[in-house]
C-alpha cells in the first residue's frame, strides 16, 4: 500500500450504494451505512492499493458484492470496515465505541483471519487450513465479508505482482472455493475457480473460451428452437416459469473434462436448459410435459427435490433426445431452490415487497459452519488432513437410513461401513454383517442416496486392517486408526511386563506392580502402559527401569566419592561449623541460609523456612550445600499414612532399605481400626534421593499419604 496524497472521487458513492441496499430492504438503517462509509473513507484516506487507486475502492466494492447477495446492514457495515484494523488509525474499542461490540468484533474476526492466512510457500500447510478454517467457521458474517474480500482481490489480481498473484491463485483454488462450495454459494465458487484458473493456466482458460465460443455460435440457431418449443410446451399445460440457457464457466468444463477424462467437445455437446417454475408442483408439471414430447435417456433423471444435497441444492435434472436426436440436459427448480442453488447459506433471507422473508430451502449458515466445524475437529491433526478437507469440501453427500428411518449423512462413494462408523465407533469395529435394503451386503460395498443399511455387529471388536484401505469418512479412519494403534500398544506393554520382570529376577529384586510406579514417577512416564510400551519396544531398556526404581543401589555400583561431612556446607567462614536446623531440617540440594549463633556455629535454614522471618536480614548469610555427591547420613522425618493391614510395614521398610537409606527411628502415631499413622526417620544423601525415596514408598497401594515432617516446602 503506497501513501499519496489523493482526491476520492469513488464511481459508486454511498448514495448508490443505500439506494441499492434499499431495493431488497427498504428497512436498512441508512445512517449507519453512512456513517460506516464515512468512517472507513476517513481512515483510508492517502492510501492506495497496488493498482494506484484509492485504496477506499475496495472495501466499497466488498460491500457491494454482499450488497448483491442481499445481505444485511451488519455484514455490509463489516464490509466496509473490514481493513481499518489494520494498517490504519482506528482500532478496536474506536469501532466499537462508534458501532457497538458486535460490529467491532465482525470486523477484528475477518481482521484475525489474516493471522493464519498462508505463508510465503507454493502448498498450503495442513495446520494451518485448520486453524483458518476454524476461526473463518466461527462466523458466518466472518465468512460472507472474507470471501467477498477474496472475491474483489481475485477480480483485481492483476495488479500484484506475478509471484503473488500465483501464490492468491493457489489459495483461491485450493481453500476459498471449496469453502464457498461446500457453503453452497455455487456462484461464488465458480467465479472464484476460473479467476484462479485464469491465472494458474490462462492458455488452457483461452483454448477452451475460444472452443466454446465458436460452439455457441454454432447452436445459437439449434438453442433458439429449443428454447421455443420448451415455451409452447409449458404454455399449453398453463403454468408461469422463466427459461434460460446455461452458459457453463471454463473452469467447471475444463473440470468435467479432466475429471471423467472425456474430450472437450462431449462435454460441451448437450444443451443446457434451466426451467425455473413458482410451485414444486409445477416442476413437476414440466418435468412430465417435457418427459411426454421428448423421450429421457435412462439414469439421467435425478430429483434432488425429494432427496436434496447436503448443501441444500434442489433440483430436478433430466436428459432427453431433443430435436434431430440432440441430447437437452433440463434441470427444473423453484425460485426460491434457485436461489439456494446460485447462493448456497448466503440464500438465507430473502426479501420480498420489502419484508424479510425466510427461504424455506436455504441451510441455516451458522448450522452448516457447525456441521465444517465438527468435520474438521474430528481429524486427526497429521498431513492427511488436507486430503480429507479436500474430499469433506468437495464431494456431495448421500443420505441413507438405518432400519428406524432415522437419516445418516455421509460422504460420496462410503461404504456400509462408513455407515456403522457414522453411527457409533463400536457399530463399526464390531462389524460382521450387513443388510443394504433387505439384501446382503460386503463391508466396502458403496452406498447409494435412499439406502436403508442394517448393520451386524459382534459387539465385541474386531477390525481387519484391511478395512482403513476402503473406508471414505474421516470418522471412520481415525477410529480403526486409533484401533490398531492402541492394539499396539497393549502388545507392546505385555513384551515389555515379560522383558522387565525376567530382567528384574534375573539382577536378584523382588517383582511387584508397585515397583512400575516407582519408575513410573522417576522416569517422567504418565501411564504405566506407555513405560511397558516403551520397553516393549526397546525405547528404554530394562537396565535402565531398574535403575531408575533402585538408584541409590546402583549409583554405588557406580562409585562412592562422596563429600566429608565438613565441606558439606559452602561459604562457611573459616573455623565456623554449621548445624541443620530442627524446624526444617534441609538437606543437601535444597536452597538455604545460615544464621550466626553466638558462638561458631551456624544454623542453616531452608528458604522457605517461616522461622527465617524472624531474623533481620542482615543476619542472613547466603551459603549453599556442596554439588557432589553425599553419603546418606541427613535425617529427615516422614509421615506416611497406610491401611492397618498385614504386611504393609514390611514392605515399606523393605523399600527403605532398597533405596539404600538407613531407618534411625520409627514410631506408631495413631492406630486406628482402618489405619495407621507412621513416623520413619530416615537418612538421605539429598533432596534428589529423598524424593526417590518418597515415591517409591507412595506406589505402595496401601499407602494413602506420606509428608515430611515438622514442615514441607509445597505446603507454603
Ligand atoms: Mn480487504
Amino acid at each position: 500500500m503506497r501513501n499519496q496524497a489523493n482526491n476520492l472521487d469513488l464511481p459508486s458513492g454511498v448514495d448508490k450504494l443505500v439506494a441499492d441496499i434499499r431495493e431488497y430492504n427498504p428497512n436498512t438503517d441508512r445512517e449507519l451505512i453512512r456513517k460506516a462509509y464515512h468512517y472507513g473513507e476517513e481512515c483510508h484516506r492517502n492510501q492506495l492499493r497496488h493498482s494506484g487507486e484509492p485504496y477506499f475502492i475496495h472495501p466499497v466494492a466488498v460491500a457491494r458484492i454482499l450488497m448483491e447477495l442481499k445481505m444485511d446492514d451488519q455484514t455490509i457495515v463489516t464490509g466496509l470496515l473490514h481493513d481499518t484494523l489494520e494498517d490504519t488509525a482506528a482500532n478496536y474499542s474506536k469501532l466499537e465505541c462508534e458501532f457497538g461490540e458486535q460490529i467491532a468484533n465482525y470486523i477484528d474476526g475477518v481482521t484475525k483471519l489474516t493471522k493464519f492466512e498462508f505463508p510465503d510457500t507454493e502448498t498450503l500447510e495442513a495446520e494451518n487450513v485448520r486453524k483458518l478454517l476454524l476461526a473463518i467457521s466461527e462466523n458466518p458474517c466472518v465468512l460472507f465479508v472474507k470471501l467477498a474480500d477474496r472475491l474483489h482481490n481475485m477480480r483485481t489480481i492483476e495488479f500484484l505482482p506475478p509471484k503473488k498473484q500465483h501464490r492468491k491463485a493457489i489459495e483461491t483454488m485450493e481453500f476459498y472455493a471449496p469453502l464457498a462450495g461446500r457453503m453452497g454459494m455455487q456462484n461464488m465458487r465458480e467465479e472464484l475457480e476460473d479467476l484462479a484458473f485464469q491465472v494458474l493456466d490462462p492458455q488452457q482458460r483461452d483454448s477452451i473460451c475460444f472452443h466454446y465460443a465458436a460452439l455457441e455460435k454454432q447452436s445459437a440457431e439449434a438453442v433458439q428452437t429449443i428454447t421455443k418449443d420448451i415455451e409452447s410446451l409449458l404454455r399449453d399445460i398453463g403454468i408461469e416459469f422463466k427459461i434460460q440457457s446455461r452458459a457453463k464457466k471454463p473452469f467447471s468444463i475444463w473440470r468435467k473434462a479432466n475429471e471423467k477424462n472425456i474430450p472437450f467437445s462431449t462435454i460441451a455437446d448437450a444443451y443446457g436448459f434451466r426451467i425455473i417454475t413458482e410451485t414444486e408442483h409445477q416442476a413437476y408439471q414440466a418435468l412430465g410435459a417435457i418427459h411426454i414430447k421428448w423421450s429421457a435417456i435412462p439414469g439421467r433423471l435425478k430429483d434432488y427435490i425429494s432427496q436434496p444435497k447436503v448443501n441444500g441444492y434442489r433440483s430436478i435434472h433430466t436428459t432427453v433426445l431433443g430435436p434431430n436426436d440432440q441430447k437437452i440436459e433440463v434441470q427444473i427448480r423453484t425460485l426460491e431452490m434457485h436461489q439456494v442453488a446460485e447462493l448456497g447459506v448466503a440464500a438465507h433471507w430473502s426479501y420480498k415487497d420489502g419484508v424479510r422473508m425466510e427461504n424455506p430451502y436455504a441451510e441455516d449458515s451458522q448450522k452448516s459452519l457447525s456441521e465444517l466445524k465438527g468435520s474438521i475437529l474430528e481429524f486427526e491433526r497429521s498431513d492427511k488432513f488436507l486430503d480429507h478437507l479436500k474430499l469433506e469440501m468437495n464431494s456431495n453427500r448421500v443420505f441413507c437410513f438405518t432400519p428406524k428411518g432415522q437419516v445418516v449423512k455421509l460422504v460420496q462413494g462410503a461404504s456400509v461401513l462408513d455407515f456403522a462408523y457414522a453411527i457409533h465407533t463400536n457399530l463399526g469395529h464390531g462389524f460382521v454383517a450387513a443388510k443394504v435394503d433387505g439384501r446382503s451386503a460386503q463391508a466396502q460395498d458403496i452406498l447409494k442416496n435412499g439406502n436403508t443399511v442394517e448393520i451386524v455387529s459382534a459387539g465385541i471388536p474386531s477390525p481387519h486392517s484391511k478395512w482403513e484401505d476402503f473406508v471414505k469418512s474421516a470418522r471412520a479412519k481415525s477410529a480403526i486408526r486409533r484401533y490398531f494403534r492402541e492394539k499396539k500398544e497393549e502388545e507392546l506393554s505385555g513384551q515389555g511386563m515379560i522383558d522387565l520382570r525376567s530382567q528384574f529376577e534375573k539382577e536378584g529384586w523382588d517383582w511387584n506392580m508397585n515397583i512400575i510406579r516407582t519408575a513410573l514417577n522417576n522416569l517422567n512416564y504418565s501411564s504405566e502402559k506407555e513405560l511397558l510400551a516403551h520397553v516393549g519396544s526397546k525405547k528404554i531398556s530394562t537396565n535402565d527401569v531398574i535403575k531408575a526404581v533402585y538408584p541409590e543401589y546402583y549409583k554405588k555400583q557406580e562409585g562412592d566419592d562422596t563429600v566429608p561431612a565438613a565441606q558439606a556446607v559452602v561459604g562457611l567462614k573459616a573455623n565456623n561449623t554449621y548445624r541443620r536446623a530442627d524446624c526444617c531440617n534441609p538437606v543437601p540440594g535444597e536452597k538455604i541460609v545460615g544464621i550466626t549463633q553466638r558462638g561458631k556455629v551456624v544454623s542453616i535454614h531452608a528458604i522457605y523456612c517461616p522461622k527465617l522471618k524472624q531474623f533481620s536480614e542482615r543476619r542472613w548469610e547466603p551459603l549453599s550445600w556442596n554439588s557432589g555427591r553425599h553419603a546418606p547420613i541427613y535425617p529427615v522425618t516422614l509421615e506416611i499414612k497406610m491401611a492397618n493391614r498385614a504386611g504393609v510395614l514390611g514392605r515399606i521398610c523393605t523399600s527403605i532399605g532398597e533405596q539404600n537409606s538407613n531407618i534411625s527411628n520409627l514410631r506408631i502415631t495413631d492406630r486406628q481400626h482402618d489405619f495407621y499413622l507412621l513416623e520413619v526417620d530416615v537418612d538421605v544423601r539429598g533432596i534428589g534421593h529423598l524424593h526417590s525415596l518418597q515415591s517409591s514408598i507412595k506406589a505402595d497401594s496401601d499407602v494413602s499419604k506420606i509428608v515430611r515432617l515438622p514442615i514441607e516446602s509445597n505446603s507454603l
